[in-house]
């Protein structure tokens, strides 16, 4: 092959992937799941639908990544995995705890659990989508929360690794908040897998060092375009883009941003984060003593 045709394949590559990843991995992954819930084995076809995702993201990260200096070590994986496992062991504990108090449960009695199983999806999705938006905009906006928030914000890079890196109040909050709109919507606990399933093929597709350009999806649901703005450095481009998934709240509340054809200006805080995970989780109740300079390794 010449290296003209080897350039032209290439770009053509780059073309499809920047096309077509992000629905086919959401419409693959969702596929994954149909085949658990017919065989009656939901939990684990979403873990594998989840490693069908996360395996793909991490070949395209390497073979079209949108910032090639995102790959390069931020020294932050450590933290990042140390985030995720304790995130994911609270909600765990919580959810379990939720279901033996008899606070989630079947719904089977409700009008809307009756209605197809597309409408209750869309239904939880916009309905827990009112916590996610709340929480998240209180996030950045009260300064108390912001202390945790800004461990999400703080790396300078963002990739699929990331994606679970929040400091476990941010995380208890978000839940905290969601959870009782999707209860109260009285959609069925099949639909609230649906809705938890949803909500994590696009956090991890939102944190992923993908070229990808989502076109129309941008004015549906949050994407990586739409969530690369969100994390800007500069706060009043940071200030937008608030839902987990869907960008309805957004537009009704004026805080929708997607600037087409337009690069994003690097990411990360303007103020202090220590490096090591132990100091992230305490940050938030030291948080003036941090900013003020105490002897700590810092990121930035
Ligand atoms: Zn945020
Ligand atoms: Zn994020």
């Amino acid at each position: 092959m010449n290296a003209k045709r080897a350039v032209g394949v290439q770009s053509l590559y780059r073309q499809i992937v920047r096309r077509t990843a992000w629905p086919l991995l959401v419409v693959t992954s969702s596929l994954i799941l149909v085949v658990g819930f017919i065989g009656g084995r939901e939990v684990l076809y979403f873990n594998l639908s989840y490693a069908w995702i996360v395996a793909w993201l991490f070949l395209l990260e390497f073979g079209a990544p949108y910032r090639p200096s995102w790959r390069k070590s931020d020294g932050q994986l450590g933290a990042d995995l140390g985030h995720t496992v304790l995130n994911k062991g609270l909600v765990q504990l919580l959810i379990v705890q939720l279901i033996a108090l008899g606070i989630v449960g079947a719904n089977s009695d409700s009008p809307v659990a009756t209605l197809p199983m597309p409408m209750q999806v869309i239904i939880g999705l916009v309905v827990s989508e009112i916590g996610l938006y709340g929480a998240h905009r209180l996030a950045h906006e009260w300064p108390l929360l912001w202390r945790c928030h800004a461990v999400h914000h703080s790396v300078k890079k963002l990739w699929l690794v990331n994606t679970g890196r929040f400091h476990f109040i941010d995380s208890l909050a978000s839940v905290a908040a969601s959870v009782p709109f999707l209860l109260l919507s009285g959609i069925s606990m099949d639909a609230i897998v649906w809705v938890s399933a949803i909500t994590a093929y696009i956090g991890i597709l939102t944190h992923c060092n993908v070229d990808m350009e989502c076109g129309w999806l941008n004015y549906i649901f949050n994407t990586p375009n739409l969530h690369r703005w969100h994390h800007s450095n500069e706060r009043d481009i940071g200030n937008s883009n608030y839902g987990e998934n869907l960008m309805l709240w957004d537009m009704l509340f004026g805080t929708y941003l997607y600037k087409k054809h337009c690069d994003i200006t690097d990411i990360g805080i303007a103020e202090i984060m220590p490096a090591r995970f132990i100091d992230q989780l305490a940050v938030p109740f030291r948080w003036r003593k941090v900013q003020s300079g105490a002897k700590l390794d810092v990121l930035n």
